[in-house]
């Protein structure tokens, strides 16, 4: 019923398959919480998405299941072997990833991503690309990190969350999911609602004509003609909150003052919050 309820309210139909998420981790546990909750258990229950996890250590063969080892070179902390991950992937995709002498050729539209502190940086217009895909495999590391020949040789990219260290891949392939997903048609339920966000496209700033524009060489022009701004600020009721009001426009019900308002105020907020976004 609420498939239905969903694809009919912004009438859309996925027709493809659902998208697939394989999470390959040590902790196989630990994505029992974030995948059971808002838009991504309704993704998933209307199937629009799929996601399975994967327990790395079923591709061990010793008897004590490790996944990890020594670092050659020395030094300290441990390291996840090679081995494990690329049987894990092998046997997620059915067929097998390569070696040195003979290099694999994935399906079209698959991703395997490794999670890293050290990868490319995870942005919303990597989202945007990522949704466009029909399976995603998640490589999370932990402990130093993962052999490199696991970033070389098995994962189509290296990716990263933001300038900082976490102690695993998990939450920021959680990010990752939940990211792609509110992007997919229909997992929103109201197509429009991820078209006027941070980052969107429709929200970039057009600079043209306001002043902004500066005499730019052409080759970056088309860099310094649109900025992505974050969102506006949003307000609800009480219209006065312990003497805190919402801005008078808003409330008077001019709809062209009411974007103008929020054009300054959305830029004014990248001002004060991610000048940077201004300056790339
Ligand atoms: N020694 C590494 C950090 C290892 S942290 C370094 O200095 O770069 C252990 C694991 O956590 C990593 O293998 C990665 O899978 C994950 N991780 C940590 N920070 C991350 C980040 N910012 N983005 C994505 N994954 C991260």
């Amino acid at each position: 019923m609420l498939a239905g309820d969903v694809r009919k309210g912004c009438g859309y139909v996925r027709l493809a398959e659902a998208m697939r998420f394989d999470l390959i981790t040590i902790f196989p546990e630990f994505f029992a919480g974030p995948l059971d909750h808002g838009i991504l258990r309704r993704a998933r229950e209307t199937g629009l998405v799929e996601v399975h996890v994967q327990d790395l250590r079923v591709f061990t063969k010793d008897r004590h299941r490790s996944v990890d080892d020594r670092p050659f070179g020395g030094g300290e902390g441990m390291v996840l072997k090679p081995e494990p991950l690329f049987e894990a992937a092998e046997s997620l995709l059915g067929h097998s990833l390569g070696s040195a002498e003979q290099p694999a050729l994935l399906a079209p539209k698959t991703a395997i991503l490794l999670m890293s502190a050290a990868g490319n940086l995870f942005r919303q217009e990597t989202a945007r690309r990522y949704a466009q895909l029909d399976r995603i495999v998640f490589l999370c590391g932990r402990y130093e990190g993962v052999d490199e020949r696991v970033a070389e040789h098995l994962a189509t990219e290296e990716i990263s969350v933001g300038d900082y260290v976490l102690s695993g891949g998990e939450l920021p392939a959680m990010l990752v999911v939940d990211a792609v997903t509110r992007l997919i048609p229909g997992a929103l339920g109201n197509e429009a609602s991820s078209q006027n966000e941070s980052f969107s496209a429709a929200r970039r700033l057009d600079l043209r004509g306001e002043g902004g524009a500066s005499p730019a060489p052409a080759s970056v022009e088309s860099r310094t003609e649109s900025r992505a701004v974050l969102d506006f600020p949003h307000y609800t009721r009480p219209a006065d909150f312990r003497g805190w009001k919402v801005p008078e426009v808003l409330i008077g019900g001019n709809h062209a003052e009411v974007a103008n308002w929020r054009r300054a105020a959305a830029l004014e907020k990248t001002q004060r919050n991610r000048p940077d976004l201004l300056l790339r």
